[in-house]
């Protein structure tokens, strides 16, 4: 299955958190979205391993995206290594997206950082044909999405272009709170981290109202794209 867009992140809850709004917007007008969890969070400080995959999962049936796996690559150890980049390109090879998205490469996250390496270098490889990879035996051909897209985590960026989830902010918050074992939850006894502070959720809110409104929307997500990107202008005057 080929789809249109896949998106990578270190830990389940990171896609949803920093883009839930535009992978609901872009599955509600039909396109195929495909979300990759590099790493399974085992060294998260709440939840385990296997509490956070049922919660993935439960995620991933509200943002309706048409595949969601993980690559069961170490936490804590995302090498830019050649086993790990051939996992990466395999999905690339197997999906053939057009676009995909990654964490930004500047976060407080050692992972985040390593997941965004770890997928700009996969990226091109995966256009090489002298890289052979297999999918369960059949050889793959080499294919290269046309664009990638990196989304926001902790650290903020000047960002290169905004996406409008005022129709899909409730998804994104919905697909957030299936989360359970991370968030605020005020019967959880698990030590408090970062993320499971009650201001942590306002603070998703209020990043979402701030970005919308310098696209004049009420919710928006920002990304950056380290190349140029055209922008087709009958689209702005007509739409
Ligand atoms: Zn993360």
């Amino acid at each position: 299955m080929n789809l249109d867009v896949l998106v990578f992140s270190a830990h389940p809850d990171d896609a949803e958190l920093s883009m839930g709004g535009t992978i609901a917007r872009l599955s509600k007008n039909g396109f195929k979205v495909g979300l990759i969890d590099i790493t399974r969070g085992e060294l998260g400080t709440r939840g385990t391993a296997e509490t956070r995959q049922q919660e993935a999962f439960k995620s991933a049936i509200i943002l309706k995206t048409a595949v969601r796996e993980n690559l069961n690559i170490p936490d804590g150890n995302i090498q830019t290594d050649k086993e790990n980049l051939v996992k990466v390109i395999i999905e690339l090879r197997k999906y053939k997206p057009r676009i995909i998205f990654a964490p930004h490469f500047n976060d407080r996250h050692p992972d985040h950082i390593n997941a965004s390496r770890l997928i700009k270098e996969a990226m091109f490889s995966s256009g090489l044909p002298k890289i052979k990879t297999f999918d369960k035996e059949v050889p793959q051909d080499a294919f290269r999405p046309k664009k990638l897209f990196y989304y926001m985590q902790t650290y903020t960026f000047e960002p290169s272009f905004i996406v409008d989830i005022s129709d899909t902010f409730e998804t994104k918050m919905k697909a957030i709170k299936c989360f359970e074992s991370q968030f605020h939850d005020p019967k959880n006894t698990e030590p408090e981290t970062f993320i499971s502070r009650p201001e942590f959720l306002s603070y998703i809110e209020a990043r979402a109202h701030f970005y919308g409104f310098q696209i004049g929307k009420k919710f928006g997500e920002p990304f950056f794209c380290e190349e140029k990107i055209e922008l087709d202008l009958t689209h702005v005057i007509k739409g």
